[in-house]
């Protein structure tokens, strides 16, 4: 009955991605070097507005890069929602400071503005905004508290590639910096890696520095340069964070393929709300008409009608060969975050509820159409 396990994500890498890695092993040059280099130009060029891009081995390496290069240190605050990966928040630890992790808007699940004012302390130097599931964030909204406050805004926009907001891609809109995810399971991927985009040029600057030791020239440019290539100059105790050209090849296959993967995320993601219609389950909102949502996951919520719970649900879709996954354990239920902030679940009434009553279904480019129809088939039978 159940043919074979329908995972909950799988990369769609094609011969193209092959070929590339394939070219770069033969190249000779596989640290990073001219295809890190053609990716970064590639991706810049994909998201326009004159943005600069550098390309990192993680998105979390690359939220690094950016608080530190905003100087955010010690006896700093950092606000960032609860609904999202332990990454956004971490980051903020390694450099000695605190994020405040608030609550979500119960709908969209993205920092909610009138919350994040009410977070601000005289200590806060930043704010984290997520846009969970690739549905863009209020961003005016956060613009304009960031602003009257002086505060510096980095997106984490590990699933909004390629979101936009009122008809401007993420990445080139007024924030300080915007990080995106090329893990496994993002909407394009290089096994591991990530871009940090800017339009500032010193924080460009810095980024490109510390995240390789911080030596003021790469090791491509050393090797190819006409000076002898023994020379360098370390300027700042950096990190080992650069993208090797064995990732950026796949990289720049994946990123050629971006709009035929979102057409067909948006055709899934239409198949989901047309063929999971009339169950007790709230449905994801789609962006509104001057804005795309990225659709790299499809989370919907057990609602209160629901004969089975939400552990159960993902159970029995599970006997069913189905994989499912949850966005996410918010951060104020893990024992580091709970203990160290002493943070109690009735201080995120919104992310609470909405945690208990949530999974994410498959969607990802490489499902047909009757591997989706078995999912929808399973969810209808389990919830009629
Ligand atoms: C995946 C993810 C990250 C981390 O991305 P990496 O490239 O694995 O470091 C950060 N934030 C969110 C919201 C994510 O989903």
């Amino acid at each position: 009955m159940n043919p074979s396990f329908l995972p909950f994500a799988l990369p769609e890498l094609g011969e193209e991605e092959v070929d590339e890695v394939i070219a770069c092993l033969r190249s000779g040059w596989i640290t990073t070097g001219p295809r890190a280099r053609r990716f970064e130009q590639a991706f810049a060029d994909y998201l326009g507005g004159g943005v600069h891009a550098l390309a990192v081995n993680s998105a979390t390496a690359g939220l690094h890069l950016a608080l530190e290069a905003l100087g955010i240190g010690a006896g700093d605050e950092v606000i960032v929602p609860t609904m999202t990966f332990t990454a956004t928040a971490e980051v903020v630890r390694y450099l000695g400071a605190d994020p405040v992790i608030v609550d979500v808007d119960p709908v969209t699940l993205n920092l909610d503005p009138l919350t994040v004012a009410r977070a601000v302390t005289p200590r806060t130097r930043a704010i984290i905004p997520v846009h969970y599931a690739g549905l863009p964030c209020a961003m005016d909204a956060l613009f304009e508290l960031a602003e009257a406050h002086g505060l510096r805004v980095v997106e984490d926009a590990a699933h909004a590639f390629p979101t936009r907001y009122r008809g401007r891609l993420v990445g080139t809109l007024d924030s300080d910096v915007t990080v995106f995810s090329f893990y496994a399971n993002k909407t394009i991927t290089t096994g591991e890696g990530g871009m940090v985009v800017t339009r500032d040029p010193a924080i460009a600057e810095r980024v490109r520095v510390m995240r390789l030791h911080g030596i003021s020239q790469d090791a491509f440019e050393r090797y190819t340069a006409q000076r002898p290539s023994w020379h360098y100059l370390v300027v700042a105790p950096g990190y080992k964070y650069n993208l090797p050209d064995l990732a950026a090849a796949v990289g720049l296959q994946q990123l050629r393929k971006i709009d035929r993967f979102l057409v067909r995320r948006q055709a899934l993601a239409r198949r989901y709300a047309e063929g999971l219609q009339c169950l007790p389950l709230q449905l994801p909102l789609d962006a509104a008409a001057d804005s795309q949502h990225a659709w790299h996951l499809y989370p919907v919520r057990l609602t209160r009608e629901a004969a089975i719970t939400r552990d159960g649900l993902i159970e029995k879709l599970a006997e069913r060969g189905i994989g499912t996954s949850v966005h996410f354990i918010p951060l104020h239920r893990h024992p580091y975050w709970r203990d160290h902030y002493q943070l109690r679940p009735e201080q995120f009434p919104h992310a609470e509820a909405a945690y208990h009553r949530m999974l994410s279904l498959p969607l990802y480019t490489r499902m047909s159409d009757s591997d989706q129809d078995r999912v929808i088939q399973a969810v209808r039978e389990l919830l009629c």
